[in-house]
Parts: structure tokens; sequence; C-alpha cells
């Protein structure tokens, strides 16, 4: 999750410098990467480091989509999304609810 202004910024800037079209465009692509790097993993075609790389460009791209799409301040919305859906996952493996937090 973006966790410092300094994030928040380079995020803005590569939004304004790309257009949101080509922001989305990026998104797919790097999902698409993803997609590809756990197929070839499976068939035993790349070790995982490449796999790793596909999903922290697939992370940065996601953090990309929230500076875009979430506009509330701190992004609530969807940290408090995020938070319900976890503690779904916690419910549904009959884990008692982390530390995480809703913020509202
Ligand atoms: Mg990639």
């Amino acid at each position: 999750m973006v966790n410092t202004m300094d994030e928040y910024e380079v995020y803005r800037k590569a939004i304004e410098e790309w257009g949101e079209d080509g922001a989305i465009s990026a998104f797919h692509e790097e999902v698409g990467e993803l997609m590809t790097a756990m197929s070839h993993f499976r068939r035993g075609r790349i070790p995982i480091e490449e796999v790793i790389e596909e999903i922290v460009d697939v992370k940065i791209a996601i953090e990309m989509m929230r500076v875009l799409f979430d506009k509330s301040p701190d992004f609530d919305v969807s940290s408090d999304i995020y938070v319900k859906k976890f503690w779904k996952i916690e419910d549904t493996l009959h884990i008692k609810h982390s530390s995480l937090v809703c913020v509202r």
C-alpha cells in the first residue's frame, strides 16, 4: 500500500505523465505479464525470482490504480474495503480477526 506522500506523489506524477488511459494500459500489461510468468513457472520454464519480480510490478501497478481511483483522503475507502475483505477470509478460515482495523 502507498505509505508515504513521496510514493503518492510519484504515482500521481506517473499518471499525469502517461495519462489515465496510459496508466490503466500499464496495469493491464503488468497483470498480463504476471499471468504469463505464473504459467511459465508452473511449467518449470522460469525461476521463482521472475514470478516475484512480476508480482512486485503488479503491486506497483495496483498502487497506481489506487491513486487513480480512490480519491478519498488517505485512501480511506479502499483501505476499509481491504480490511473487510481480509476479515472475510479470516472468517472463512475460522481465524480470529487480526489487528487490522477499519478506519471508519
Ligand atoms: Mg512486469
